[in-house]
């Protein structure tokens, strides 16, 4: 239809450990909200922090996805080729004073880790480190597509944040803003423990004069105790099942109920036709069993 913009949606993982079900929920969320609006799903890899990445998890994860019958609609991004982008838009952020440097280093920090704004009238004889954000003072916000209004007070719940770390490398939260708007993202569908990230940037989005996308944080899977899966689950990777259990298992635990026992094939054409967001659980719960 012309006049509308084609909606636009993405996996972004980084490669710092194996595609695991708690990802996989976003992976098959993602795709399934921007397809079934006839949109294009994109794939990202996050790979700007060489010191925790694993070696060979980028193919991997892009294999299993594959293998689940996840296949972007574009050539996957590396962001690491995306570097010069990423310094472009600090300069942009230092030059209209919305970022600052800061010298303070790990130990000059509070406990509570929420920067005191040290840095925001000038180094005062110190080094520069790392290059920080300023935050805003009052609320920041944003409708959640399915959680409805999300505020917080950034001042309070993070303060000013660092944009180019210490070590000359570039904040998760920078480079996932420069990147949604070069790949034209128009929603973000993830996992609910990114609700803090997401008000950062659109923090930033505003800075940077970007256009927001349309958000929506799916249910974070908990272990059996209720607790954030642990890292040995968490690191359980999805490669060695069986991928239309797995899906099915993901369905499920979205909301949705497939007819039992589909080929991988079948469920996806299920899943597509099916696909209704208002299904999806608000609250954080545990691995569905499969009978
Ligand atoms: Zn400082």
């Amino acid at each position: 239809m012309p006049g509308l913009t084609q909606v636009v949606g993405r996996f972004a993982p980084s490669p710092t450990g194996d595609l695991h079900f708690g990802s996989l929920v976003s992976a098959v969320g993602s795709c399934l909200e921007a397809r079934n609006s006839d949109g294009k799903w994109l794939l990202r890899i996050e790979d700007i922090d060489p010191p925790r990445e694993v070696a060979g998890c980028a193919i991997r994860i892009i294999h299993d996805l594959q293998r689940l019958g996840l296949v972007p609609d574009e050539p996957t991004l590396f962001q690491s080729t995306r570097l010069d982008a990423y310094q472009n838009a600090v300069d942009r952020l230092l030059e209209s004073g919305f970022a600052y440097p800061c010298g303070c280093s790990r130990k000059d920090l509070p406990a509570s880790g929420i920067y005191p704004g040290t840095c925001r009238k000038g180094l005062r004889n110190k080094e520069a480190r790392s290059i920080r954000f300023r935050v805003d003072s009052g609320n920041s916000g944003f409708e959640d597509k399915l959680r409805g209004p999300v505020t917080a007070t950034l001042a309070e719940t993070c303060g000013d944040f660092v944009i180019r770390r210490a070590d000359g490398l570039f904040a998760y939260q920078l480079a996932v803003v420069v990147d949604d708007d070069f790949q034209a993202v128009t929603q973000v569908v993830r996992g609910a423990d990114l609700l803090d990230s997401t008000l950062r940037q659109i923090s930033l989005q505003r800075a940077l004069g970007l256009v927001s996308p349309e958000y929506m944080h799916l249910p974070v899977v908990l272990s059996a105790e209720g607790t954030k899966l642990s890292k040995r689950l968490q690191s359980d990777p999805v490669r060695d099942r069986d991928p239309a259990v797995t899906l099915e298992q993901v369905l499920h635990f979205l909301g949705h109920n497939p007819p039992p026992a589909l080929t991988l094939e079948l469920l996806w054409d299920w899943a597509l036709s099916h696909w209704n967001h208002e299904l999806v659980p608000r609250t954080n719960t545990t691995l569905p069993t499969l009978s």
